[in-house]
């Protein structure tokens, strides 16, 4: 593989730091603040004018990623995961709520130039390959393209040598070889490589990987999550990793942030929250991931019922439905995020009263 360098910076923005933003997650190295999300909200109007309701697809998430850091955006489907994967990349609008990136509000972004230089900085992975990968061009394409488009100022042999490189760093190799070739001649795994070298192209600060592992074998899946923690480690690109697989998030995240019905339930730093969960969601999670210390046939409870579709939500915790805790309060009165210890905090009535939470 070549050796990962680090993207070459358009230097500080010189912003004003978000007001009232939250406080910068701690993956141990005192990273600051890349990209930050507060009180993001995403609503979609559903049914027909004489009965209209309200999916609450996201609400009041306040997020933040730090500089060189994989922050692992963990829930079910339907949680609200991709869709603020969608939000930080201008796919959708937010419905209210800011987001911040290098210091600089993205609604501060009119002009299609300062559009194309930040999805260049930001770029999504998709958990379809063939989302990204034109299945009728070589895989040298999409490269060649994001070429073309984010660095106009490449020359042809630069970009020659420059998509041989991504090719390289991603681990496709030999890269003179694997340019050549179509999408349906590669494995999954070597399909999702080139979704990241496409990213990579792009000198990104920060990549949206949105369940890049999830339709691969197991196998394949560690190749991958080891090539994002090489991103991280040796070229400095921060990752939201999107899944719902927390034994993934375990080994490659630095923070993990668990989404439920739409709100962010439990974030801390990965090793504090899953030795300490305080979330009975958190732990309900936890009780699926398959313990290969178990005895053979002894498997963890699974089917304790749905996430609720968040339609014209009321008033109380979301979880409460399946919350072997609930208690009266929890009925009405909506939990908010709170610490309940250094960057960890929890949206729960009865973890944040100090009880012992042990739900499942
Ligand atoms: Fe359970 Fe209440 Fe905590 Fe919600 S707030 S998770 S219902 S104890």
């Amino acid at each position: 593989m070549t050796e990962l360098t680090a993207s070459p910076s358009p230097g500080p923005d010189g912003g004003p730091t978000a007001p009232g933003a939250p406080a910068v997650p701690e993956p141990g190295s005192g990273s600051a603040a890349l990209l930050r999300a507060e009180g993001l909200t995403k609503h979609f109007k559903i049914g027909n004018t004489l009965s209209q309701r309200t999916l609450h697809a996201v609400d009041d998430v306040d997020l933040a990623v730090g500089e060189r850091q994989i922050v692992a955006l963990a829930g079910e489907s339907g949680s609200g995961k991709s869709t603020i994967a969608r939000l930080l990349a201008q796919i959708y609008r937010p419905t209210s709520g800011h987001i911040y990136f290098e210091g600089k509000p993205l609604s501060s972004i009119r002009s299609r130039a300062d559009r194309l230089r930040y999805s260049g900085l930001v770029p999504m992975v998709f958990q379809d390959p063939f989302a990204s990968i034109n299945p009728v061009f070589r895989v040298s394409h999409g490269v060649q393209r994001s070429l073309k488009l984010h660095r106009p100022d490449l020359s042809k042999q630069q970009r020659q040598d420059e998509m041989l490189r991504v090719f390289d760093v991603v681990g496709l190799a030999p890269a003179a070889d694997v340019i050549q070739r179509y999408p349906h001649e590669l494995s999954g795994g070597q399909r999702q490589r080139v979704g990241f070298a496409q990213a990579l192209a792009t000198r990104p600060k920060l990549i949206l990987a949105d369940e890049p592992v999830s339709m691969l074998d197991v196998s394949i899946r560690i190749g991958l999550l080891n090539l994002m923690a090489e991103l991280r480690d040796a070229a400095g690109v921060s990752i939201l990793y999107i899944t719902h697989d927390l034994a993934s998030a375990r080994y490659v995240a630095d923070r993990l942030v668990i989404m439920y019905a739409a709100q962010i339930a439990e974030s801390g730093p990965i090793e504090e929250v899953l030795a300490h969960p305080k979330h009975p969601y958190t732990q309900l999670l936890l009780s699926a991931v398959p313990d290969p210390r178990a005895p053979l046939g002894v498997s963890a409870e699974t089917d304790r019922g749905e996430p609720p579709k968040v339609i014209d939500p009321t008033p109380g915790c979301r979880f409460r439905g399946r919350c072997p805790l609930a208690m009266e309060t929890c009925q009405t009165v909506t939990p908010v995020l709170n610490p309940v210890a250094a960057g960890h905090e929890v949206a729960c009535h009865v973890a944040q009263s100090g009880a012992e939470v042990e739900a499942f």
